[in-house]
């Protein structure tokens, strides 16, 4: 096939080998165990903790249902000072559980949550914080939770960019009170679908264990109106065979991202995100910020479509501007979000993604 025929995705989902993952899912054959915390779910979940970090660990069937599952299980109400600045998800999950978002502006940095813009928004309904790890940029951790702690704030990180993050030699997924992670398909790491939870105390894993099963605690026993969140054992038999290459995958995709680097470093209206200090990087999207360049970022996206390559808006529009949302929320609230959201574009980042084809890229954007 000529090279300018072949279709570039955004995205392309890591799996592994064929005969791995049949290999691994054997034993739910020979069980007949399909969900319901089998042996798979036990053993990817020792793995999790062990990999991510963490002191608990629970498992869902998606990264959505586990962030309204941990909103659900700390029982909040009222406030959640959040960002505008992330996928649908994050917002739908506060206002599915009943609570209030209220958006606070990005730092124009890193796209996280500004902590200078938060102490202004808390009011006597707020019960949480709710900031999203942006690309896999860690949050401004030390200033978000010195302030939790000042007016008795839960936090709960959005980490669903996250997987394989450290900052300071630690998990991402130690700090605040609880923080998501989302395994989809599209993700650095998947499980075609699903989802974790990573906590602090470990009194929330009963809590988070009703939520995701129907609140049953024994035959006839059900303490609590749960719903049903439960990990399958093929989607952990896909997390067991996928964290064995994690490690790789993220190499790999370090080496794209060092390639967009030196092709676009330095561009007059260019702008790339910097890698802070104290962080292991996930490398999970390359996301480009078209600000005074000859193109704007539309251009840029419609020329790259013409060439087969596919690039995301990602995110555009703000969830404070979404069709579900716009009229009870205002984005003149958020002017760095927005600012951000019209000039933004991610890139075409995979592991087995080929430096010629960034190169190309690269050649496209810069004509
Ligand atoms: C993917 C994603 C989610 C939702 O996770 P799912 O596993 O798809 O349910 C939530 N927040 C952010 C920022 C995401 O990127």
């Amino acid at each position: 096939m000529d090279k300018m025929d072949k279709t570039i995705p955004v995205t392309r989902s890591s799996m592994p080998d064929f005969q791995e993952y049949m290999k691994e899912i054997r034993d739910i054959w020979d069980s007949k165990w399909l969900t319901n915390m089998g042996i798979k779910h036990q053993q990817f979940e020792n793995q999790l903790l062990d990999y991510l970090g963490v002191p608990n660990v629970t498992l869902f069937n998606n990264g959505h249902y586990a962030l309204e599952s941990v909103l659900e299980a700390y029982g909040l109400m009222g406030e959640v000072i959040t960002t505008p600045f992330t996928f649908s998800s994050t917002t739908h999950a506060i206002v599915r559980k009943g609570l209030k978002p209220v958006f606070c502006d990005i730092k124009f940095e890193d796209c996280t949550l500004d902590p200078d813009k938060i102490e202004a928004l808390i009011t006597d309904r707020t019960c949480a914080i709710l900031p999203v790890h942006v690309y896999g940029n860690p949050c401004h951790i030390e200033a978000i939770e010195k302030l939790a702690k000042k007016h008795s704030l839960r936090v709960i990180y959005d980490a669903a960019h996250a997987f394989g993050v450290s900052y300071k030699g630690n998990g991402i997924g130690c700090y605040g009170d609880a923080s998501m992670f989302s395994f989809h398909a599209t993700k650095v790491f998947n499980t075609i679908e699903g989802g974790a939870v990573t906590y602090k105390e470990s009194s929330l894993g009963p809590i988070l264990d009703n939520v995701k099963n129907f609140g049953i605690k024994g035959p006839e026993t059900v303490e609590y109106s749960g719903g049903n969140g439960k990990m399958n054992e093929f989607q952990a038999a896909m997390g067991i065979c996928n964290l064995r290459h994690v490690e790789s995958e993220i190499a790999r995709r370090k080496i794209v991202s060092e390639r967009y680097v030196a092709q676009l470093e330095g561009i007059e209206g260019i702008k790339l995100t910097k890698i802070k200090r104290d962080v292991n990087h996930n490398y999970s999207y390359f996301p480009v910020l078209f600000d005074g360049y000859k193109k704007s970022r539309d251009e840029v996206f419609e020329e790259l479509c013409r060439n087969a390559i596919m690039t995301r808006k990602y995110f555009y529009p703000l969830t404070n501007r979404l069709a579900c949302y716009k009229e009870t929320y205002r984005s003149e609230t958020t002017p760095v979000a927005t600012y951000v959201a019209d000039r933004v574009l991610t890139l075409p980042l995979y592991a087995d993604l080929e430096l010629e084809d960034v190169d190309r890229i690269c050649g496209i954007i810069k004509n």
